[in-house]
């Protein structure tokens, strides 16, 4: 494509909206996206769960700007405590400096926090706040107080999701996005995914989560000695497909990871701050990690923030004489940021004078009403929320679970439709993804789910004439 040629009668400060489309096709290079067949949604403005873009049109934000977006968009609350930290300082760095927000924000999140995870790491991506768990695990066993140097490897799940950074992606499992880099990354213990809508061929679902638990103690078992931690995705794995693991599994790691002196990350990115329905996931087994990572719904979707909080009994094993190089050699230039702290602050202010998790009960019932609705519908395999993170997994076959091949984009299909019809959605392969801000209302909740319900009912009629066109028998 050739450089987007300049109109000189326009102003470049607010250039039309045919030349954003142009510079947005030629120099912003989008996260996840294929430029080459990228199609521009320009969102100019936003206020609540609404989208505004440049044309004007409104969309319902039904996937809280991938994940973050906790209390809408322009909250007064939040743009006044950014305003007000504005007015003091943007940025001190942490490294040899603090500054009263962050620290206010590393004691309240201590005191959220399940157990003894007092210690609290700032960087700026829930994939940093990752690389940070994974760098720590691996010095804890080299210093602390009964060192085993051994332990450096990691135990981690197929199709889990961590991040982009190479350590991140080395503890992740998504190999469709890994393979290229495959050179690059350090080998792990991969289990495979403890998926209650696919069980393993043989294992019923009442015995899958012994199943998978027994596959873990076999590699604890065997390796423990080598292995620093088990990095996981408390309950619910995000970019998996909203994938849900069965009850318990989360205790049943602790507990195992504890058996065999291993130490357990827990990577609450996608599904802390109030997304399955408590602040943490990891509450509702009653799971303390030693390390867990926050990102995503930190600052209520506003600025770039993300932290790794540790136990006192990892801190401890940092702490010594500066010649002793126990320092945890780790830091970003922008960690810590007193702007992001502000909003982070003042997010963890509205769940409380919003209510924001006494209030998720009702919503939550409301889209598990809304989803057994689109369950009965042809191609939707399985339909699964908790609190408000939501999926619709489309398959070819409803009985056998057959998947569409992923290249067929039929969840893209759907949510282009949703998008037609003032819902924002963007799918994880076939697995359409509910997601809105907490404060969606009762009526944006219905009206995301009956985009998503016209858009599958679309498509199927669709796949129906082609297999009618090409002589095929209809399944449905
Ligand atoms: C999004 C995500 C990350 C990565 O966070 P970024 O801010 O995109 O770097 C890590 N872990 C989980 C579970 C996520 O969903």
């Amino acid at each position: 494509m050739n450089r987007p040629s300049d109109n000189p009668t326009e102003d470049r400060c607010s250039p039309s909206a045919t030349t954003l489309t142009a510079w947005d096709r030629h120099h912003l290079w989008h996260a996840f996206t294929q430029m080459a067949e990228y199609e521009p949604l320009i969102i100019e403005r936003a206020e609540g769960c609404l989208l505004y873009d440049i044309e004007g049109n409104s969309y319902i934000d039904g996937v809280s700007s991938l994940w973050c977006n906790v209390h809408g968009h322009r909250h007064p609350h939040l743009d006044q405590a950014i305003t007000d930290q504005l007015a003091k300082v943007a940025h001190v760095t942490s490294l040899g400096l603090s500054s009263p927000t962050p620290i206010r924000l590393a004691q309240r999140l201590a005191e959220l926090a399940p157990g003894e995870l007092e210690h609290v790491f700032f960087a700026s991506d829930g994939s940093a706040a990752v690389e940070v768990a994974v760098k720590m695990a691996f010095q804890y066993w080299q210093q602390c107080a009964d060192p085993k140097p051994a332990k450096q490897h990691f135990v981690t799940f197929s199709d889990s999701y961590h991040g982009d950074t190479l350590g991140s992606v080395s503890v992740g499992g998504i190999a469709r996005f890994q393979a290229i880099f495959e050179p690059l990354l350090f080998k792990t213990f991969q289990l495979p995914i403890p998926d209650s809508y696919r069980s393993p061929t043989g294992v019923n679902a009442a015995d899958l989560c012994d199943h998978h638990l027994r596959h873990l103690e076999e590699i604890l078992a065997e390796h423990h000695e080598q292995i620093a931690a088990v990095i996981i995705e408390p309950l619910i794995q995000g970019a998996a497909g909203i994938v849900f693991h069965p009850q318990g599994f989360l205790a049943g790691v602790r507990e195992l990871t504890k058996r065999y002196n291993v130490l357990l990350i827990a990577d609450e990115v996608a599904v802390g701050f109030g997304r399955t329905g408590t602040l943490f996931a990891c509450e509702q087994e009653k799971v303390t990690p030693d390390l867990m990572c926050l990102g995503k719904g930190l600052t209520g979707g506003y600025l770039p923030m993300s932290a790794t909080l540790a136990t006192t009994d990892i801190w401890n094993a940092f702490l010594g004489k500066h010649a002793e190089s126990r320092t945890f050699f780790h830091g970003h230039t922008y960690g810590a940021n007193p702007l992001a702290a502000a909003v982070a602050l003042a997010t963890l202010e509205l769940f409380e004078q919003e209510q924001t998790l006494e209030q998720m009960p009702e919503k939550s019932a409301r889209l598990g009403k809304l989803l057994e609705e689109i369950r009965s519908l042809p191609h939707v395999g399985d339909v699964r929320h908790k609190g408000l993170m939501g999926a619709v997994e489309l398959v070819r076959d409803v009985d056998t679970k057959e998947p569409f091949p992923w290249e067929e984009q039929r969840g893209a299909e759907v949510c282009q439709f949703a998008i037609k019809h003032g819902v924002w959605l963007r799918p994880l392969g076939n697995v359409i993804v509910i997601m809105p801000p907490l404060s969606i209302s009762l009526s944006q909740l219905d009206q995301v789910l009956e985009a998503i319900q016209l858009g599958i009912t679309t498509l199927a009629d669709s796949i129906a004439d082609q297999g009618t066109a090409t002589g095929e028998c209809s399944t449905d």
